[in-house]
């Protein structure tokens, strides 16, 4: 499943998806006010900044996933490929939580992550391990790869692993805007409510495809 059939967003002008819950579902973890600025005003600006720089151009005919990978690793294509990205990647993270412990761990990504990880406990202590040591801003991901395993990864900046030749499960972002108002410098917390209270085993289930 593309993720454009998720965010409503196939092509330009993108628009800022509404959020797939109310603004205060998903607390105590993610409070209103960090869904008002993260929301409203973070993953809007990249959504108004990839308009403009994208208008009369021949990128606008192109969908989201196609813009992200026709300007990867082009020096002169950098402003409209990080605002490319960092627009499906917010759209990607606010589906991939749910209200807490309301998309239950279970089918098949249960089934993967026990043959890959061994137990859910050592899956959910390396995702948080790779959230943590991200240097600076970015994002974790759970992702299948072309053989059907389960993966963590994390990327810099606006990176995504729609480039990379893995399908994305779910995200977590670990860009400081998305934590500090609810947890200040203590991301760990952010990632453990992630992975133990926020994730959304639906969307991951859907988005198997090997
Ligand atoms: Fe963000």
């Amino acid at each position: 499943m593309s993720i454009c059939s998720f965010s409503n967003q196939s092509k330009f002008p993108f628009v800022l998806p509404a959020l797939p819950y109310a603004n205060n579902a998903l607390m105590p973890f993610v409070s209103e006010e960090t869904f008002s600025f993260h929301h409203q005003k973070h993953h809007n600006t990249y959504i108004v900044n990839l308009n403009k720089l994208i208008d009369g151009t021949e990128l606008a005919s192109l969908d989201l996933e196609a813009i992200i990978t026709q300007t990867f690793g082009k020096a002169d294509k950098i402003g409209i490929y990080n605002n490319a990205a960092q627009v499906w990647n917010h759209s990607f993270f606010w589906q991939s939580m749910s209200a807490p412990k309301s998309k239950v761990l279970g089918g098949e990504i249960l089934k993967r992550i026990e043959r890959d990880f061994g137990s859910f406990t050592a899956f959910a202590d390396a995702f948080k391990n790779t959230g943590a040591s991200q240097f600076g801003s970015g994002w974790v991901w759970v992702c299948e790869d072309a053989s059907g395993k389960i993966v963590i990864t994390k990327t810099s900046n606006a990176d995504t692993p729609v480039t990379q030749g893995l399908n994305p499960l779910l995200t977590c972002d670990v860009w400081e805007h998305a934590y500090y108002i609810d947890y200040q410098n203590r991301r760990l917390d952010f990632l453990t409510a992630f992975i133990e209270n926020l994730a959304n085993w639906e969307v991951a289930n859907q988005r198997l495809k090997h």
